[in-house]
């Protein structure tokens, strides 16, 4: 352990994916058709896919929901990670971004695995609580709209099982959270997001600073 966190160079992030990264065919084909797509960034990074995978592992996930589906790589990570008894209900808007997600789910044989619902998310959030299912859910995704996340991460708390995860992308925002002269929606958004989460004594949390940076929330 060090006292800091060391910031990625090129070199070293090719080290990282050439020593660390266990990224099967499936997922590999999907990066790179989805490289290839004018909103790529919007992709999560193998190495997140990575430990997404083994967190569920580590919770014995069965029971998830992503918010910001895209091109479905991180619901083909957990669809993988749980084997085929787990389900995955996926949230997005987005016919064309989740029609290329639709194409590899089902070549990688994880279709049936995954629930995808093309609404506005707190509509279908709202739904899933209307239907019973408050503290039903091992783990959550939420990687969509950064004004959304704070919706987004009441209806998690209340979706989630005791012991259950929330995973939240893009907390760093490509550090402008840090930068005081930036007030953009999306930026404010997530400051104020972080703020809240920190203070939150409903949950255990760490800003982890994988990629764009990663905050885990486990519900007490
Ligand atoms: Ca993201």
């Amino acid at each position: 352990m060090s006292r800091e966190t060391l910031g990625l160079s090129a070199d070293l992030l090719a080290y990282v994916h050439k020593v660390g990264m266990r990224e099967d065919e499936d997922l590999r084909r999907l990066r790179e058709e989805t490289a290839s797509h004018p909103m790529a960034q919007m992709q999560i990074s193998p190495e997140q896919g990575q430990f997404m995978t083994l967190l569920l592992e580590l919770i014995g996930a069965r029971k998830t929901f992503e918010v910001g589906t895209f091109t479905g790589y991180s619901a083909m990570c957990m669809a993988k990670a749980m084997g085929p008894a787990g389900r995955i209900v996926a949230l997005d808007v987005s016919e064309e971004y989740t029609s290329i997600a639709r194409r590899h789910w089902a070549k990688a044989g994880v279709s049936q695995q995954i629930d995808l619902r093309l609404k506005p998310a707190a509509e279908s959030l709202a739904a899933m609580v209307a239907a019973g299912e408050e503290g039903t859910y091992d783990f959550v995704f939420i990687d969509a709209d950064k004004t959304g996340y704070d919706t987004y991460y009441e209806y998690a708390l209340k979706l989630l099982r005791a012991g259950g995860l929330i995973a939240i992308d893009n907390v760093l925002w490509s550090g402008r959270v840090a930068d005081a002269a930036e007030k953009s929606d999306d930026t404010v958004a997530l400051r104020n997001l972080n703020a809240k989460i920190v203070a939150d004594q409903r949950i255990t949390m760490c800003l982890v600073p994988v990629g764009d940076g990663l905050t885990l929330a486990r519900k007490r």
